[in-house]
C-alpha cells in the first residue's frame, strides 16, 4: 500500500510500517484537515475536512467505519464545494486509487466537444443534473477498465440520484466506503461563491479566505459558470432531494458524527479529552499539510492554557501527548521519528535546564507508545545538538526547545538544523527569539491585556490566515465560536480589541513580524 509522502524522496524511501487498513473511521475535522491518516492498530483514520477552499467556520463532518480488502473501492459525496476534490486528491496519493470524478469526466467531454459533452453542457452550465443514462454509461463504461478493476476506485460525484445508485447495485458495484462530507449550507455558498480557479496551475483560490499570491494570479483566475449565488443554491437544492436516497443505499458502510467544529469551553482546565484530541489532531494537520509544502523548518505554537508556561495552571502530559500524536502518525507513515528534549546545559553548578522540561524525557520513555516496540524503532527519543541527528532519522520532533537561565539553546539548534539537511525539523511549542522558518499557531489567548477576547481563540492552521473567534453563548446556553476576523500576520492585541469593538486598522500598522 502506498505511505503518504510527507515532502521529499527522502522520507517516500522509507520503508513503511503501515499495513493494509482493516478498518476506517472518518474522524471529525479540524482544518483539519487533511489527509487520510493512518493510525495504530491497522486502522486507517481519515480526517476529512474541507481543505482547498479554507473554511470558515469549521464544518461538520461525517464518521465513515467499515472493513474493507484489496483493492479498496471508495464512494464519496457532498454537495459542492464540501471539499471532495480535497480529500480525492489526499486518498488517491495515499492508496493509489483510480479517480473517478463524473463532474471531471463531463467536463472532459464539454472541452473535447464530443456528442456527451455536447448534451451535457446545457445542463451542467445551468447548475442541473446531466440526465442519468449519460452519466450511468459514463460510470459504467470507466469502472471497467482494467486499472480501476486491478488498483480500486475512488467514485466522486457518483451516484447522485436514486437511479444512479440502483444502476451501481444491478452491476454489482458496491464500496467498501462511503464517505459523506457534510457541510452547513451558508458555508458552501460563501466558499462556491468566492472560488476561483486559476487555470495555469490547477490551484483553487478563494477571493477572501485565501486569496492568489500575486495580481499576476488573480488577474488570470477564472470562476465556474455554475459558481454564482443563484446556482449553487439550485445545486444545493438538488444534492439535497437526492442525497437521502443515496445515503440510505450505503448506510451499512456509513457512520455519521456529530461533530460541530471548534470544541467549546476551551477555558476549562484542564481540558476534556476530546477538546485535547481537537487541538492535537488539528496541529498533526497543519505540520503534514505543511511539510507536503516542501516546508523543512517547522514551528508549532499552542497556548492553550495548559500549554501556555505563564499560565497558573501548565499541564506537561498535555504536551506529550501532543508530541505523541505526532510522532505515531509520522511514524504509522513509515517515517523514522525522533522525539528531541534539550537536555541539561551548563556545567557544575551552573548546569540545569528549563522546569518546564525537567523530568519530560523520562515521562515520554514510560508512556503507552502502542503495543508494537515502536518506542527503539520507528519513534527513538534523543536531544537536542548535531550529534543528535542520525542517517536513518527522517523528521525530528523538538519538545518546547528554549533558553535556560545563563544558556542558550540557538548553537544547539542551529547544529542541528543544519545536520538535519532537508529533513524536517518540527518544533513544538518553542520558547526562541529568533526566525524558525515557517510557523502554525493555534493559540487561545487569555489573560492578556483584555477582557475582551479573554475567552476567545486566535487559530492560523497552515496554510491558511489567522483566524479570530469569538466566543458567544447561545440562548440555551451553549457556547459557539464565531469568526469575526482574519489577518495575514499573527494579529496584536491592538487589532483583536478593534475587530472585537468593530474597528478596523490601517494594513500600515499591521504587526510586522512575529518575533
Ligand atoms: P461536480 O464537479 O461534481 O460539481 O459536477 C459538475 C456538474 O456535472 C454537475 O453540476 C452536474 O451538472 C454534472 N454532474 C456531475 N456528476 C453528475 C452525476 N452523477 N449525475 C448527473 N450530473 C452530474
Amino acid at each position: 500500500m502506498a505511505s503518504l509522502s510527507l515532502c521529499s524522496a527522502h522520507l517516500s524511501s522509507t520503508p513503511s510500517r503501515s499495513s493494509l487498513p482493516t478498518s476506517s473511521l472518518l474522524s471529525p475535522p479540524l482544518s483539519l484537515f487533511q489527509s487520510p491518516i493512518i493510525r495504530r492498530n491497522s486502522s486507517i483514520f481519515f480526517t476529512v475536512t474541507p481543505r482547498q477552499i479554507p473554511q470558515p467556520f469549521p464544518t461538520c463532518t461525517s464518521l465513515v467505519k467499515c472493513c474493507v480488502k484489496e483493492p479498496l473501492k471508495v464512494m464519496i459525496s457532498g454537495a459542492p464545494a464540501s471539499g471532495k476534490g480535497t480529500q480525492c486528491e489526499l486518498i488517491v496519493q495515499k492508496f493509489g486509487l483510480v479517480h473517478i470524478s463524473t463532474g471531471d469526466l463531463l467536463r472532459a467531454e464539454v472541452s473535447s466537444g464530443t456528442e456527451i459533452g455536447k448534451k451535457a453542457k446545457e445542463f451542467m452550465n445551468s447548475g442541473s443534473l446531466v440526465p442519468d443514462e449519460i452519466v450511468i454509461a459514463m460510470v459504467a463504461a470507466r469502472l471497467s477498465r482494467e486499472d480501476a478493476k486491478k488498483n480500486g476506485w475512488l467514485l466522486d460525484g457518483f451516484p447522485r440520484t436514486f437511479a444512479q445508485a440502483q444502476s451501481l447495485d444491478k452491476l454489482n458495484v458496491k464500496p467498501d466506503i462511503f464517505l459523506l462530507l457534510d457541510v452547513p449550507d451558508e458555508i458552501l455558498i460563501e466558499r462556491c461563491v468566492g472560488r476561483r480557479l486559476d487555470p495555469v496551475t490547477g490551484k483553487i483560490y478563494h477571493i477572501k479566505s485565501y486569496p492568489p499570491e500575486s495580481d499576476e494570479v488573480k488577474a488570470r483566475l477564472v470562476m465556474r459558470p455554475d459558481d454564482t449565488e443563484e446556482k449553487v443554491k439550485a445545486r444545493l437544492q438538488i444534492y439535497k432531494q437526492n442525497s437521502e436516497a443515496i445515503i440510505s443505499a450505503y448506510s451499512d458502510v456509513m457512520i455519521k458524527d456529530n461533530w460541530r467544529g471548534i470544541p467549546t469551553r476551551l477555558n476549562n482546565i484542564p481540558h476534556s479529552r476530546d477538546i485535547r484530541s481537537y487541538f492535537y489532531e488539528d496541529v498533526l494537520q497543519a505540520t503534514v499539510r505543511s511539510i507536503k509544502d516542501g516546508n523543512t523548518r517547522l514551528r508549532v505554537d499552542i497556548n492553550i492554557p495548559e500549554l501556555n508556561p505563564e499560565m497558573d495552571v501548565y499541564r506537561i502530559g498535555t504536551l506529550m501527548e501532543l508530541v505523541r500524536t505526532l510522532a505515531l502518525s509520522f511514524a504509522d507513515d513509515g517515517k523514522r521519528v525522533k522525539v528531541c528534549v534539550q537536555g541539561s546545559m551548563g556545567e557544575g553548578a551552573l548546569a540545569g535546564m528549563p522546569l518546564q522540561l525537567a523530568g519530560t524525557r523520562k515521562i515520554l520513555e514510560y508512556m503507552d507508545w502502542g503495543d508494537d516496540e515502536t518506542l527503539g524503532t520507528f519513534v527513538k527519543l534523543g536531544a537536542i545538538g548535531g550529534k543528535e541527528v542520525d542517517e536513518e532519522d527522517d523528521i525530528f520532533i523538538l519538545v518546547a526547545p528554549q533558553n535556560a537561565v545563563g544558556n542558550c539553546i540557538i548553537d544547539d539548534l542551529q547544529a542541528m538544523t543544519t545536520a538535519a539537511g532537508k529533513r524536517p525539523v518540527v518544533l513544538i511549542n518553542p520558547r526562541l527569539k529568533v526566525p524558525f522558518g515557517c510557523e502554525y499557531n493555534i493559540k487561545k489567548p487569555t489573560k492578556i491585556e483584555s477582557e475582551s477576547f479573554k475567552f476567545n481563540m486566535v487559530r492560523m492552521s497552515y496554510p491558511y490566515r489567522y483566524e479570530l473567534y469569538k466566543r458567544v453563548t447561545e440562548e440555551n446556553g451553549k457556547e459557539k465560536y464565531v469568526l469575526i476576523s482574519t489577518y495575514s500576520e499573527r494579529p496584536t492585541p491592538d487589532q483583536i480589541n478593534d475587530a472585537f469593538s468593530g474597528k478596523s486598522r490601517e494594513e500600515s500598522k499591521k504587526p510586522s513580524g512575529i518575533w
